[in-house]
Parts: C-alpha cells; sequence; structure tokens
C-alpha cells in the first residue's frame, strides 16, 4: 500500500483530525493556535506516541509559496503560518513523493490549489477516531454524558474535566 504523507493545519486538530500512523507534520506555529483542551491534547498524545513531526519547511518552498501568491494577482488573506503550512506541505511532497493537506480552512484550500497541493478537510478524511472524551468530575470522579454543558460537577462543585478513553 502507498504511504501518504499528511501536513496538519491548526483546523485539522480543532476539527478533531487524529493522526493514525507516523506520516503526520506541521510547525511549530500551530501549537502555539490551538487554544481548546481537546485539540492541544491531540496534538500532545501524537508528538508523544510519535505520530507527528514538527518540521521547518526549507527556503525554497517558502519562497514557491511567496511567488505563487503573488503571481496570482488576488490579494489573498494568509497568515505567516498559513504560508509556511503551504510551504511544509511542498516541502514533504519533495521529500516523501507526496503529500495531503488537510485543513478545514478556506484560504489555504485555494491556494493549495494554485500550488497542486491535494488537500482534504477533516471531514472526508474518512479516518477513524480512535479516541473518545468523557467528562469525568476532578473530584468525585462522577461521569457526565457530553451533552451535560455545566463546568462544575452537580454532586461536589468541582470541575469537570476532558478524560481521554480509548473506544
Ligand atoms: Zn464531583
Amino acid at each position: 500500500m502507498k504511504e501518504n504523507f499528511k501536513v496538519l493545519d491548526a483546523s485539522a486538530f480543532i476539527g478533531g483530525y487524529q493522526p493514525t500512523d507516523k506520516n503526520n507534520f506541521t510547525i511549530s506555529e500551530v501549537t502555539e493556535e490551538l487554544k481548546d483542551i481537546q485539540s492541544k491534547m491531540i496534538m500532545k498524545n501524537a508528538l508523544k506516541d510519535e505520530l507527528l513531526k514538527i518540521v521547518e519547511p526549507d527556503h525554497e518552498s517558502m519562497a514557491t509559496v511567496e511567488t505563487t501568491i503573488k503571481q496570482s494577482g488576488d490579494i489573498l488573506r494568509l497568515s505567516k503560518t498559513d504560508k509556511k503550512l503551504l510551504a511544509l506541505s511542498i516541502h514533504v511532497k519533495k521529500v516523501y513523493g507526496n503529500v495531503i493537506l488537510i485543513t478545514d480552512d478556506y484560504s489555504i484550500q485555494n491556494v493549495s490549489k494554485l500550488l497542486e497541493i491535494p488537500f482534504k478537510t477533516v471531514l472526508t478524511t474518512g479516518i477513524q477516531r480512535i479516541y473518545g472524551w468523557k467528562k469525568v468530575c476532578k473530584g468525585c470522579k462522577k461521569e457526565y454524558v457530553d451533552e451535560y454543558s455545566f463546568d462544575d460537577c452537580e454532586i461536589c462543585g468541582s470541575p469537570i474535566f476532558k478524560k481521554r478513553i480509548k473506544k
């Protein structure tokens, strides 16, 4: 089977994309963009399990992205992080022979087309989530259903946190 190499942007983690093999890449800036507990946890675990590598794209790939954006004539609203992710996709394709950019971000998808980088949204990856979360009280360990919308335990008032579970 052909191996697929994936570049993940912040929206991939936020969308709940779970790396399941060792062919996942991102850049350090994405680490700082993740604010919610769930996506931070996905990234932390993926790094710990060595399913995700943080790589700096090379200068040549960065230059390709800059040139393409300029030539397109559009004023494309891309942050430095977005440009670096696109450059990383070019870089990974160069090194490993293929790449898929996993992103739910429309601006990034548009430039991907110009750069001929194949992309997928989190929904279309078809990757099954291997982990789930359950809500558990920090104090009395009472378990709550996902729909429970309060931050505190109804029994003891302690904060509720999301615990990772294997499905
Ligand atoms: Zn409790």
